[in-house]
């Protein structure tokens, strides 16, 4: 393995390198492009290997207290999909007629109502992933974000009708890499190279890890079967979701 720090060898390597993961693919001499067997047996030939969404969250300037359940208690993330129209908080205008979504929760880190909205799907050949986060000019959220996130609040609950102008402006949302499926692909690549491909799946990977250091160690892990690479060749895709969200 070449580093920063010189040649090292090694007889087994496990990438996690989250939105970098197209890199290491690349490294390790791996198709751009790929074809697949969908689960009805038709061939989509020179399917993109990884696809990039900009990921839309922001803060609402309100006390994180402000949003706490009917007892006064942490509520959960709220979450919701829905193809009822969204109109704008500010104006009334339709915002949109189509599928969205957002997810929201009371935050004492941002200080605020923290959450988000329906990724956009970056829509170019050469996507780069550096500078990442807030740092890329790219890839942060913009005013259309702030419309749309609190007109849908307002949506969702009563009490964020009048809240829109509390948007709190400043940079925020990243990049996360997706496979052609926007489902995780855990498998071992090239023989000794485990790579732990989550698609932005986040926090409901939580355990892979332990199930991945069982399979290296030699004990096969059902759980991981799903999401294994000749999963496209083979036409065992997973199920397909009819969120707006690409981890949903
Ligand atoms: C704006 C945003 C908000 C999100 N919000 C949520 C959320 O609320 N809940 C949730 O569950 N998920 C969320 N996610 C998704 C979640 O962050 C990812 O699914 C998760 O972090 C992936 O974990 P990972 O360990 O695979 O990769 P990462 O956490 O991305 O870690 C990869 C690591 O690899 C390192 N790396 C890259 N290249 C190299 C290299 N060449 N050499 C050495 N190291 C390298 C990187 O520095 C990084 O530390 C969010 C993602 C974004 C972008």
């Amino acid at each position: 393995m070449e580093t920063t720090k010189g040649l090292i060898e090694c007889d087994y390597l496990v990438i996690g390198a989250g939105p970098w993961a197209n890199s290491f693919w690349d490294m390790l001499d791996l198709p751009d492009r790929i074809d697949i067997t969908d689960n009805d047996g038709e061939v989509h030939r020179n399917v993109k290997m990884w696809t990039y969404w900009s990921l839309q969250e922001g803060t609402l300037g309100v006390k994180p207290s402000y949003g706490m359940d009917n007892d006064g208690k942490m509520p959960p993330v709220i979450h919701v999909d829905t193809d009822a129209p969204l109109y704008s908080s500010e104006d009334g205008s339709l915002i949109t007629e189509k599928m969205w979504g957002i997810y929201y929760k009371p935050d004492f880190h941002f200080k605020g109502i923290q959450g988000g909205a329906t990724p956009n799907l970056v829509d170019k050949e050469d996507v780069s992933v550096d500078p990442y986060g807030i740092d890329s000019p790219d890839f942060i959220v913009g005013p259309e974000f702030a419309h749309t996130w609190t007109s849908a609040l307002a949506h969702c609950q009563k009490r964020y009708e009048d809240k829109y102008y509390r948007y709190r402006k400043e940079p925020s949302g990243g990049l996360g890499a997706f496979t052609p499926d926007n489902f995780p692909i855990f498998d071992a690549m090239r023989q000794n190279c485990y790579m732990i491909a989550d698609s932005s799946h986040g926090y409901k990977m939580i355990g892979v890890g332990k199930l991945v250091a069982k399979e290296i160690m030699g004990e096969k892990q059902s759980l991981l079967r799903p999401f294994r690479f000749d999963r496209y060749d083979k036409g065992e895709l997973l199920p397909e979701s009819n969120s707006p969200f690409p981890w949903s």
